[in-house]
């Protein structure tokens, strides 16, 4: 099987071209300008990561809610089990820029923290 991706690990978006085996595993990397093109396009065959944005709900604060982010890219399979903890939680006020609102989310080994004040 053949995939096509833009590699998104630098502005200059070099277009991938991936070979696959019949159990789903990377045969060859066409495309790539640098090493780095190689391990995106395996890694977003294998094991892709995203960053997930959002926001936590704030008690006493000045605003209702606090914009949120994962402190490194999570497995992408994850993304809706953490965004359900995400949406059922509740912080106290004061918040400050960089708090961890939510540890370990998901059993993800990533925190989840605040990216801005409230
Ligand atoms: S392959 Fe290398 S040069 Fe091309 S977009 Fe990816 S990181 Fe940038």
């Amino acid at each position: 099987m053949i995939k096509e991706m833009v590699c998104v690990s630098c502005p200059i978006g070099c277009m991938l071209t991936v070979e696959l085996n019949d159990n789903n595993e990377v045969i060859s990397v066409k495309g790539n300008t640098c090493k780095r093109g190689e391990q995106y396009a395996v890694d977003e065959c294998t094991n892709p990561v995203r960053m997930l944005t959002s926001t936590v709900r704030v008690n006493g604060g000045v605003l209702p809610v606090v914009p949120v982010k994962t402190a490194k890219p999570i497995p992408k399979g994850k993304m809706f089990d953490c965004m359900e903890v995400i949406n059922n939680t509740v912080v106290d006020a004061p918040i400050r820029m960089g708090d961890v609102l939510i540890t370990n989310i998901c059993d993800t080994g990533v925190d989840i923290v605040a990216t801005n004040e409230d």
